[in-house]
């Protein structure tokens, strides 16, 4: 071989081994592309890093908030799902048994507490060992009715989330067992945990004032997830059924509506979700009703009337305001 036969040899190596080393970065690229994809999805998890199961959104929320960057959290139920009758994947089932903190409530959701039992994991939060289930008040008794929201007396609420001095002491319990698990980060978990409690201190003294000189302090929901909020505030809630967005209320349904509204003097009808125009219209009738929406935080979605459980906590005080005519 010539020398120039050698030295063109060298250049063509390093030119096919810079091409590699391209195709290399490329394929890395994508790959960490792909990586990047599935990391919206599925939390980022270092190694070493506990991994945090929460069985719903308002757990994930103080979950994430007291652990920040030191943990993962996956949740149980998706964005949008009900959560009250959700159903387990065997793979989720499974997340139980590895995850170093699982955060439920004991009642909520059949599935998760006989999933939790299976897994014999020891660490274990039970949010009702924290902030204790009251039965579920509704008020609706004049109804006649027995259906629906307001129909077991003997079940206990859930929606213990919706009173902001409830979320800060699950964010103390979770704070407590993260130190625990996970010490060298004491410092992060408690400093977190400060912040949120200090946050929710203000969401609390904003639904005091703002909810403390009001014209109407009976409100009509169709949803019976709003007790615990109500107790907080002195209000009353009136759960009604039967006024799923979806469905076409009949008649005699619409009469019952609206008879509540005039015995209570009320104005607005809260739901869910946002309800036809179509049904908002034949249940405001002749009587000058208004629907709106009161959102139970069981899930954030795009249709959610803010991004997360702050904001859309400061929605539903400015729906109450509104329709209590509060100043
Ligand atoms: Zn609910």
């Amino acid at each position: 071989m010539t020398l120039v036969g050698l030295l063109m040899k060298m250049v063509l190596m390093s030119v096919s081994v810079r091409r590699l080393g391209a195709v290399a970065c490329m394929l890395t690229l994508l790959a960490l592309a792909g990586c990047a994809g599935g990391i919206t999805r599925m939390p980022t998890r270092n190694p070493g890093q506990p991994t945090i199961v929460t069985a719903f959104y308002p757990l994930q929320f103080i979950a994430q908030r007291v652990a920040g960057d030191q943990a993962a959290v996956a949740n149980l139920t998706q964005p949008g799902a009900e959560p009250h009758d959700l159903e387990l994947t065997p793979r989720q089932v499974a997340s139980l048994t590895t995850a170093s903190l699982v955060i439920y409530e004991k009642g909520f959701q059949p599935e998760v507490d006989e999933a939790v039992v299976q897994s014999e994991n020891p660490e274990v939060i039970d949010t009702t060992t924290v902030v204790s289930l009251r039965p579920l008040t509704t008020n609706a008794d004049d109804l006649g009715r027995g259906e629906g929201a307001g129909g077991d007396h003997s079940a206990l609420d859930p929606h213990v989330w919706l009173d902001p001095t409830a979320v800060s002491r699950i964010a103390g319990a979770v704070e407590k067992r993260l130190v625990i698990i996970d010490p060298d980060h004491a410092a992060d978990y408690r400093r977190n945990a400060a912040e949120l409690s200090k946050e929710l201190r203000g969401l609390d003294r904003s639904f005091r004032t703002g909810l403390a000189h009001c014209v109407r302090t009976d409100f009509i929901t169709t949803h019976a997830a709003f007790g615990y909020l109500a107790q907080r505030y002195h209000l009353t809630q009136i759960a009604i059924s039967g006024l799923s967005p979806d469905a076409e209320p009949s008649p005699a349904r619409i009469a019952e509506v609206q008879r509540v509204a005039r015995n209570y003097e009320l104005t607005t009808i809260f739901s869910e979700t946002l309800v036809s125009p179509a049904m908002a219209e034949a249940i405001a009738g002749d009587l000058g009703l208004v629907t709106d929406v009161l959102d139970p935080i069981e899930g954030v979605t795009d249709q959610s009337r803010g991004h997360d459980y702050f904001s859309i906590m400061a929605s539903n005080l400015a729906a109450l305001r509104k329709a209590g005519g509060c100043s």
